[in-house]
Order: structure tokens, then C-alpha cells, then sequence
């Protein structure tokens, strides 16, 4: 079993500088975390922490039953990969994947066995006598991962692994380290800033900010359900819009208005917002670019939901097709369909799916509904 607990670790780092402040997480047996945040948000410091190679400050890490604030990373059943994969250059791939159980003392059979089978799961076996300088980027990062796989740890630690990889590989490397994960069955806390590797690798994501954990929640629930402005922004790409409305009542209901529009709420969003106190209030709108439609199907001339919109720029992207408008000054993204005939210079409607508006606290910026 390789559960992980942290409870109110945090650190502070000898200059005073505060880079992780009471984390609290709860890491199950085969979870596949994922800690992502912008740079500097400590990331790396709360994975270096669970290594154990940076001293935790105060609060407790546990794996399994035991507190392992005070044992030293090799005895912590821990293997890490890093970006830079560092690999021994004067070593074959076999000696590089060998080299910890060697250490180790590892019986020299049992060596040979566990290397072979590290090199059959990555599909390098061919590459075993190769010295690293022989090797693609995309192969090298598989040393790296054979290299730790070979030692059967409980679990992986993996700091923005392909982030020196090209995209292509990248996006190859992401369905390869997902399937290692269905295989090994292990647990792996994997840091990184990309939050497409977020989305698509982890089980749970842990977004940070400033080395504050801001939520933790699986994929779906991160993208659909921010519990504020940060998450919201920072999960999606383009990414989520917003527009400062201030909330008012008339005969038809709660509205949000800004400019010359005031949306109709849903019923559900409108209580929350009455039973805030939020009548009257500035509020912050946020609707993903995928929520406003350009189809005339959901186009009703009149209805409160329905912009003009003037195209600024057009983005294809293959298979997507992003339109950035401006709607009286305000920036808005929408992903249109792919036959759009709109281009920069047109004004056209556009509807808000209302049921899927975000509304965030202007002065907290957490989501009010
Ligand atoms: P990145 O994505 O850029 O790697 P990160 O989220 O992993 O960022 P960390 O490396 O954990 O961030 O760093 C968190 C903060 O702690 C940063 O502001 C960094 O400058 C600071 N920091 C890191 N190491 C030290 C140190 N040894 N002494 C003082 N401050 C440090």
C-alpha cells in the first residue's frame, strides 16, 4: 500500500522565504496526482519535500503508517524523474537502468530480470547497449523512466518530465506514462505547469498559488466546477472569459448587466446570487469559449442571452475554430463552428448557454455559483 498523507506541511526555506504553506492532501494507494499551478507557485518545493530532498518545515508526511519527516530519501521507497533525465553518459542504457540496484547489491540475475522487464514495458530493449549520446530526446526521458521503474518503488515522483521533449513526443510520452500508470499500478505525484497534461493524466489535480493548494479535484470537476477566479482562468485553454457585470432585478428576473445587455440568469443561479446578497453587487462572469454559440439554432432575436459581436481576429486550428470578438469593449473567445463564414471586421450574434455562466465574488474571487 502506498498511501501518502501531508498535513500542514509547509516550508520555509532559510532566507525566510515562504514557498509552501499548510498543504493538506490526501493521496490514495494507484493515484495518479498531479500538482500544477504557474512558476514558482511551489510545486517543485512539495515534491522535493515528499523526495525528501528539502527538509519540511512544519507538519507531518506520512507514507503508509509511518511519519518519514526525519528518513532519508533512499529509504523512503520513493523513485524520482527529473526534466533533465541524467542520465550517466560513459554508461550503456543497461548500466544506466542497473546502476541503483547494483547499489543496492542487487543479486546480478535479479538485475538482469528487472532490467529486461523495465526495457520490454518502455519498448527500449533494443536500445540496451546504446551509450545515452545515441539516443532521441523521447528515449532518453524512457532511460530515465526505466531507470526508476527497475527499482519498484511505491512510489513515482516525476518533476515536468517531458517538458524538454518537443510537443509531438510530448503528446506521445503523456499516452505512454498513462499507460505505465494502468500498468504498474503505482501511485505517481507528477508536477508540471501544463495544464493539458493535467487535464488528461491525473486522477486528482492539486492546483497551487503562491504556495497555497487552491483546489484539488479530478479533471472534470476542476474544469466544470473552479471554486475561484484563479482555477478558473488558469484550467482552460483559450481560457475561461470574464466579464465584470453588476447584478439587478426587473419583472423578468436576476439579470447580470454589462454594457448595454443584462442576461437572464437561470433560476438556480439567480437564488444563489439573492441569497448572497448580491442584488445590486459587482459581480465577475466568467463562460468558457465552447458555452457561447455562433449556430442560428440557439440564436433567439430578442432574447437577453444574444450579443453583437464584432470578429477582431480568426483562429483555425485544424479541427477548432476560434473567433476573438469584441461585444462594446469587452474581449470575448468563443469556439465557433469549424464552417463559420465570419471574419475579422463582421459583426454577427452569439448566444451565452446561460445554464453554464460561472459568478465569482469580486472582492474575494472565489465562485459564488
Ligand atoms: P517552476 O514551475 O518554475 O519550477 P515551482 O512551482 O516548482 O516553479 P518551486 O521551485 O517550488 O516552484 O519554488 C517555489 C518558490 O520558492 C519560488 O518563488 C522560488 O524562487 C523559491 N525557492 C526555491 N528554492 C529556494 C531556495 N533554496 N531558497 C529560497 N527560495 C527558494
Amino acid at each position: 500500500m502506498a498511501s501518502l498523507s501531508l498535513k500542514n506541511v509547509g516550508k520555509t526555506y532559510p532566507n525566510g522565504f515562504v514557498a509552501v504553506k499548510n498543504f493538506n492532501l490526501d493521496i490514495a494507494d494507484k493515484e495518479f496526482i498531479i500538482f500544477v499551478g504557474p512558476s514558482g507557485c511551489g510545486k517543485s518545493t512539495t515534491l522535493r519535500m515528499i523526495a525528501g530532498l528539502e527538509e519540511i518545515t512544519s507538519g507531518e508526511l506520512w507514507i503508509g503508517n509511518t511519519m518519514v519527516n526525519d528518513v532519508e530519501p533512499k529509504d523512503r521507497d520513493i523513485a524520482m524523474v527529473f526534466q533533465s533525465y541524467a542520465l550517466y553518459p560513459h554508461m550503456s542504457v543497461y548500466d544506466n537502468m542497473a546502476f541503483g540496484l547494483k547499489l543496492r547489491k542487487t543479486p546480478k540475475e535479479k538485475v538482469d530480470k528487472l532490467v529486461h522487464e523495465a526495457a520490454k514495458i518502455l519498448d527500449i530493449e533494443h536500445l540496451l547497449d546504446r551509450k545515452p549520446k545515441a539516443l532521441s530526446g523521447g528515449q532518453r526521458q524512457r532511460v530515465a523512466m526505466g531507470r526508476a521503474i527497475v527499482r519498484n518503488p511505491k512510489v513515482f515522483l516525476m518533476d515536468e518530465p517531458l517538458s524538454n521533449l518537443d510537443a509531438k513526443l510530448r503528446v506521445q510520452m503523456r499516452i505512454e506514462i498513462s499507460k505505465l500508470h494502468q500498468r504498474l499500478e503505482s501511485t505517481i505525484i507528477y508536477v508540471t505547469h501544463d495544464q493539458t497534461e493535467a487535464l488528461t493524466l491525473g486522477t486528482r489535480i492539486v492546483v497551487m498559488k503562491d504556495g497555497v493548494m487552491q483546489q484539488v479535484a479530478t479533471p472534470i470537476d476542476l474544469y466544470t466546477k473552479p471554486c475561484n477566479l484563479f482555477v478558473a482562468g488558469f484550467i482552460g485553454s483559450p481560457q475561461m472569459n470574464f466579464i465584470d457585470c453588476k447584478v439587478v432585478r426587473d419583472e423578468e428576473g436576476i439579470k447580470l448587466a454589462f454594457g448595454s445587455y443584462a442576461v437572464k440568469l437561470p433560476e438556480s443561479k439567480a437564488e444563489k446570487l439573492v441569497e448572497g446578497g448580491y442584488i445590486d453587487k459587482e459581480v465577475i462572469m466568467g463562460i468558457r469559449p465552447e458555452d457561447i454559440k455562433d449556430e442560428e439554432i440557439f440564436i433567439n432575436a430578442g432574447s437577453s442571452n444574444v450579443l453583437d459581436a464584432t470578429v477582431r481576429v480568426y483562429e483555425m486550428l485544424g479541427a477548432e475554430v476560434f473567433l476573438y470578438f469584441s461585444v462594446e469593449g469587452h474581449d470575448i473567445t468563443v469556439r465557433v463552428n469549424p464552417r463559420t463564414t465570419a471574419r475579422p471586421g463582421d459583426t454577427i450574434k452569439i448566444a451565452l448557454d446561460t445554464s453554464k455562466i460561472h459568478i465569482f465574488d469580486k472582492d474575494t474571487e472565489t465562485t459564488i455559483t
